[in-house]
């Protein structure tokens, strides 16, 4: 009896939510019916993929399974409901075309890395063979090339390429794995390299990757054109080129990124553990910051104990690793210091053209720039720090209705988020928005964004900083569609971004540490535990406020907030302290600052955990400028002595933490000698206990149990996986981001859901 009702064929409609659509998922399910010998259909619908299938419930269960298993490498399935339906009359298994042009919304993927399959296909097929630009429904560029939806061929950067014969009989074969693969093409029909050094121009692959082998070698530096914009390359080994590198960037400071040829050759360099590799092996082929063992050339990491390395992504990296004799190279963004990476052609021959040994570029545009993700894992888990290539457009599935709603983000390492049903849609990273340069990308990356997944806006989402560009753009765009405009808090807005990552809609505690973002009340910000809702939040406690001598001055010179800090603990005694900070800042600077704190000129009142990085960093000596965004946090934290454990006191008896204790127990650590790495270790710890023991608190009086951690301060993998680790084991929930990153790249989310509560609440 039971058999009988297994085997009994009935119809079913099966539909799959999730990122599904522009991934080979059609092609898939085909396939796996076909072989399975199921009768039914498959197609793309606005809300993801439904299949009907003629079969028993033996064969729905191992159909499901398989879907479940066997599902390409970019698909992510959200959920799958299955329900009997009515029968049709197929007797084989159909792709059925899409009519709605709603649809597509979701169909536009994030560009993927060369599958294992096309790798061999490069080797084995002819008209293949070698080819830098083999694709398939797996794998292959996506965002950067698409203009305009639906995703077809002619509305891509492949448009001006005529496919070849068996190109064609592949895309149409429904049997194929490049069926319907956009990009296919091959060596007749499809892209192809060159390679500009002087006056020559290389068109023969061979030639190309001949020559680029031996100029590596001899410590040439090229511009090689990438997925989603130029990279710098050098042999990683060579300092003298590795310190071209940074001065063609314009003496950009910052760790540069790494590509190896494999993992092996990523372990002779640095430590990775199984997470790790699985995250570096990932489809997506981010950067993931790894210890470093140090040993590629010094001006790589520069003086970091972290190395940021990727593996190869596409077949152009796997041929040339075929004939360079490095395994290890320097592929950092093709940009000068904080603009936009470039994509044009022509664009970077004007900009690097003189400055590099040579350009690898191609014949194929890049309409849609997008610069590597950066990742690190922390107890185990993967957080994004840069969300941009392979990431962007993949929507953030939320439990709210967020259509329409405009979030302009904030101002550093900037992303905006549009509001898509129940999606949040982020903008690739932008970057500082500080010069015209990355406005402009901001802009028009709205205006693609706009025509792409056919946005209207009706609610525009900002920060509370008017002055940001992101701001004015909102404002503006705000004005000109007539529609209403909300300013939300820096700090709710990073809680709430976590807490749309993980789809949480409650009350929780934050803790928002960072740099600066601007309070209610118009003051700097950035050391807050609040109690937060999507709606609203309450500030329950903060860091003591500091004078900020100087206003944004300080957060580049780090040592003006060191001689505020010393100005607070010890008063005009500053001056007789025997400190390193007073072996490197002339005496009369440090007074000219005491003057401004005194006197109160420029010297607003903040609290923020970033500024107190710098002002320990410059105390014992080690940054007292920061040269890029961060670098005395990311120097204190690489200079931790992992064996030390104790930790300085600090005063949690007012209404704020006061790091005076703190301060004086520095001061007399560095007056008898002991070593920065040991100060920074009980320096960390301090800040560890500070959090634990607030939140601990904060979670009793209030009665809740949710931690929710937030803000560029969290990037410090030392305090994300102690606190997270230290909170948990007593008994609390530990959120930290889930697939947005935590510095302010991830506000604009946090702001989209924030509005979406507030209008549906009736707020707004
Ligand atoms: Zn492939
Ligand atoms: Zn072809
Ligand atoms: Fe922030």
């Amino acid at each position: 009896m039971l058999n009988g009702s297994l085997s009994k064929e009935s119809w079913y409609l099966i539909h799959i939510d999730g990122l599904v659509q522009g991934v080979g998922f059609r092609p898939f399910i085909y396939r796996l019916a076909t072989e399975m010998q199921l009768s039914g259909m498959v197609g793309n619908r606005n809300d993801g993929v439904f299949i009907k299938i003629r079969g028993s419930e033996n064969d729905l269960r191992n159909f499901e399974n398989r879907i479940r298993k066997e599902s390409p490498p970019a698909a992510c399935i959200h959920s799958i409901s299955i329900h009997k339906s009515e029968p049709e009359l197929l007797d084989d298994f159909r792709i059925i075309e899409s009519k709605n042009t709603s649809e597509e919304i979701t169909g536009v993927s994030p560009d993927i890395a060369v599958c294992a399959d096309c790798l061999e296909d490069m080797e084995r097929q002819i008209h293949r063979k070698d080819y830098p630009f083999i694709n398939c429904t797996n794998c292959g560029p996506r965002f950067s090339i698409i203009k305009e939806l639906p995703y077809d061929r002619h509305f891509t950067s492949m448009e001006p390429f005529r496919m070849c014969k068996s190109c064609n009989s592949e895309y149409t074969d429904v049997a194929d794995r490049r069926f319907h693969a956009q990009p296919i093409a091959c060596n007749v029909c499809g892209p192809v390299y060159r390679m500009i050094s002087g006056k020559e121009v290389l068109y023969s692959l061979d030639d190309i990757l001949n020559e680029l082998s031996e100029g590596i070698t001899s410590g040439k530096v090229y511009a090689l054109k990438g997925t989603g914009g130029f990279h710098l390359m050098c042999d990683a080994w060579n300092q003298a080129a590795v310190l071209r590198i940074r001065e063609i960037k314009k003496r950009d400071a910052k760790p540069f990124a790494i590509m190896a040829s494999g993992i092996s050759e990523i372990k002779e360099n640095a430590e990775v553990d199984e997470n790790e590799e699985r995250l570096l092996q990932s489809w997506q082929r981010p950067i993931v910051l790894l210890k470093s063992k140090g040993r590629l050339a010094g001006a790589v990491s520069n003086g970091l104990n972290k190395v940021g390395v990727m593996l190869p992504y596409m077949p152009f990296h796997y041929l040339m690793f075929k004939k360079l004799k490095t395994q290890h190279l320097v592929l950092t963004s093709g940009n000068i210091t904080d603009e936009p990476i470039l994509i044009g052609n022509e664009e970077a021959s004007s900009v690097f053209g003189n400055s590099v040994d040579g350009i690898i570029d191609y014949n194929r545009e890049i309409y849609n720039r997008a610069d590597d993700s950066v990742c690190i894992v922390v107890n185990e888990k993967p957080m994004i720090l840069r969300r941009s290539r392979a990431f962007t457009p993949q929507p953030v599935f939320l439990n709210l209705q967020v259509e329409g709603i405009f979030a302009a983000g904030a101002e550093l390492v900037n992303s905006f988020c549009i509001g898509k049903a129940k999606q949040a849609i982020m903008s690739q990273y932008i970057g500082d928005l500080k010069n015209l340069e990355t406005l402009s990308f901001y802009e028009e990356t709205y205006s693609r964004f706009e025509k792409l997944f056919r946005f209207k806006p009706r609610l525009v989402a900002m920060d509370m900083h008017p002055d940001y560009l992101s701001s004015r753009f909102a404002s503006d765009l705000s004005e000109k569609h007539h529609i209403p405009l909300v300013k939300i808090q820096h700090h709710h807005a990073h809680i709430a971004s976590v807490m749309a990552s993980h789809q949480l809609d409650t009350e929780v505690i934050g803790v928002s540490f960072d740099g600066t973002g601007m309070g209610d009340d118009g003051k700097i910000r950035g050391a807050e535990f609040l109690a937060a809702d999507l709606v609203d939040f309450e500030r329950l406690l903060h860091f003591e406020e500091i004078p900020l001598p100087g206003g944004d001055r300080a957060s580049i010179e780090c040592w003006r907030m060191a001689v505020s800090y010393l100005y607070r603990v010890f008063g005009e005694e500053l001056f007789a302290l025997d400190l390193p900070l007073f072996r490197s800042i002339e005496e009369n600077k440090v007074s000219g600052i005491v003057q401004l704190i005194e006197k109160r000129i420029n010297s607003p009142m903040v609290s923020s955990a970033g500024r107190l990085f710098d002002a320990v960093s410059s105390i014992i000596g080690l940054v007292h400028y920061n040269s890029f965004q961060a670098e005395a946090a990311m120097r204190l934290e690489a200079s931790i002595n992992p064996f030390e454990k104790r930790r300085y006191d600090f005063d949690l008896s007012g209404e704020s933490i006061s790091f005076t204790p703190t301060i004086k127990q520095i001061v007399a650590d560095c007056q008898q000698g002991i070593g920065q790495d040991d100060i920074a270790a009980k320096f960390h710890n301090t800040i560890v206990e500070v959090v634990v023991d607030s939140c601990m608190n904060l979670a009793k009086e209030r009665a809740n149990k949710i931690i929710v951690l937030s803000g560029g301060t969290f990037q410090n993998h030392f305090l994300s996986a102690a606190v997270e680790k230290r909170l948990s084991a007593a008994g609390l929930k530990v959120y930290l981001p889930k697939s947005v990153p935590v510095n302010d790249q991830g506000i604009a989310l946090g702001q989209l859901a924030v509005a979406a509560k507030r209008h549906s609440s009736g707020l707004i």
